[in-house]
């Protein structure tokens, strides 16, 4: 069966996910991530981060600029955008759940309390785009990069 074309994505959208990102860098929390990736090891973690569709939009934007249609599961169980070289492959448009769960080394998960009106703008973008509300982060990819 042939794959999808790509859907063609309101700009807008990707626009208010990356102001929504934007807003994140200047919450006052302190975090030490130096792309230790435990996070993004889900085998070791058991924790997937959740995606909404807008976000899931903008993280293939990041896919598609490293030149893949479609990604494929990690040997390892990690997530399927960690690269062989051990770092993010769409680190520029990773999404919201990867941008606050630190592992503790890090400093830890951002308070919830202190993010709660960027999860509201997220999930009110998800409503206007009739989003289906947040999957984990490999499915929430795969649907859109095929066209979905
Ligand atoms: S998108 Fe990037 S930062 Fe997020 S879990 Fe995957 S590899 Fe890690």
């Amino acid at each position: 069966m042939a794959r999808r074309s790509s859907p063609s994505v309101d700009p807008a959208v990707l626009e208010e996910v990356r102001s929504i990102y934007d807003a994140l860098t200047q919450r006052p929390s302190q975090r030490r991530c130096e792309a230790r990736t435990t996070c993004c090891r889900f085998q070791l973690t058991g924790e997937l981060p959740l995606v909404t569709r807008a976000e899931a939009l903008y993280a293939a934007v990041g896919v598609r600029a490293s030149g893949r249609k479609a990604v494929k599961p990690h040997p390892d169980g990690a997530c399927p955008l960690l690269g062989k070289d051990g770092r993010c492959t769409i680190y520029a448009h990773r999404p919201f759940g990867c941008r606050t769960h630190f592992c503790t080394a890090a400093g830890g998960m951002y308070p919830r309390r202190e993010v709660a009106d960027l999860i509201q703008r997220l999930d009110a973008l998800d409503e206007k785009i009739q989003g289906q509300g947040s999957r984990d982060l490999p499915d929430a990819i795969a649907v859109v990069l095929d066209g979905k």
